[in-house]
């Protein structure tokens, strides 16, 4: 399994020189596996870097969004394969519990008229929508599933705790051992006891984590000032990461007001609290651009 970052910039993009080396594209990351599945994770404006990973139009495609702010969806417009008859293109996305909404109802209010002037109904893919819930991670139209199957790999969702919901992903590959746990946007200070041992069983889950993403938006100097906006401390991902015995650990959403200067010192001092936890994994900030694979040799 290959997991490339096609942008890891939280909450608005930037640029310039002083962002060249980690990006400024908001989120967006694909997975690939063994046997040719392709799964991108949000469609940041870091979308549009993946493109060229992502296949002929004949071949399926499946989109996982996180949540519906803007910095996850704002490359959605431009993502090509919506626009592509021959694809056919799987999207799941949280929802609200109470059947107020779902995924493709949320996706057609934000790409349509006067906001866009194609509808996601005229864009030309062939779309297929799960809806999962925001409140306990459930597929809603089939509550027994206990994952979606991509291919050989296996998706599950895991809600954890952000303004209006998100989900934190989790795919296996069963044949390889890989196993990845995205979960951007995510408050671990306000992530109650329950809500942390839901998230802590999930990533401990079938088998250990190659990689565990996580929203590191802030130091703590940083979030005493920004508690209650949904995201988390170096602090917090070294110490689920190690918790978690997670192969390696990448913190992710980087502030838009941290430069390469300042993340490559976050790397480091993730790395030293991750040390200090106890834990051999290596551990940094995700850049854009960047390639994991597993095995290590693939
Ligand atoms: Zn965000
Ligand atoms: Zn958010």
């Amino acid at each position: 399994m290959k997991v490339i970052f096609g942008g890891v910039r939280g909450s608005n993009p930037v640029s310039g020189p002083q962002y060249s080396q980690f990006g400024g594209d908001t989120t967006s990351v694909l997975v690939c596996g063994a046997a040719g599945e392709r799964i991108v994770i949000d469609a940041g404006t870091g979308v549009r870097n993946l493109q060229r990973h992502l296949g002929a139009a004949t071949e399926p495609l499946t989109l996982l969004l996180t949540h519906l702010h803007h910095d996850h969806l704002m490359g959605l417009t431009a993502f090509a394969p919506l626009y592509q008859k021959q694809r056919r293109l799987t999207i799941a996305g949280p929802v609200a519990a109470g059947g107020q909404s779902d995924t493709l109802a949320n996706l057609s209010r934000y790409m349509g008229a006067p906001f866009w002037p194609i509808e996601l109904s005229a864009a030309g893919a062939q779309l297929t929508t799960h809806d999962v819930s925001w409140y306990d991670g459930t597929w809603l139209a089939d509550t027994d599933r206990e994952f979606l199957a991509v291919g050989s790999l296996e998706v599950r969702a895991c809600a954890v705790n952000h303004p209006d919901g998100c989900l934190a992903w989790r795919i296996d590959e069963p044949a390889s051992g890989a196993a990845l746990v995205f979960a951007t946007d995510l408050e671990w200070g306000r992530t109650n006891a329950e809500q942390r041992s839901r998230f802590v069983n999930f990533c401990r889950q079938l088998r250990p984590l190659s990689w565990l993403v996580m929203d590191g938006q802030f130091t703590q100097a940083q979030y005493e000032a920004h508690a209650g906006w949904g995201h988390s401390t170096l602090t917090e991902v070294a110490n689920v990461g190690a918790a978690v015995g997670a192969g390696e650990i990448l913190a992710t959403h980087h502030n838009p007001d941290n430069d390469d200067e300042t993340l490559r010192k976050h790397a480091a001092e993730l790395q030293a609290l991750v040390v200090g936890q106890g834990s051999d994994a290596p551990a940094s900030c995700a850049q854009q651009g960047q390639e994991l694979a597993w095995p290590a040799d693939d």
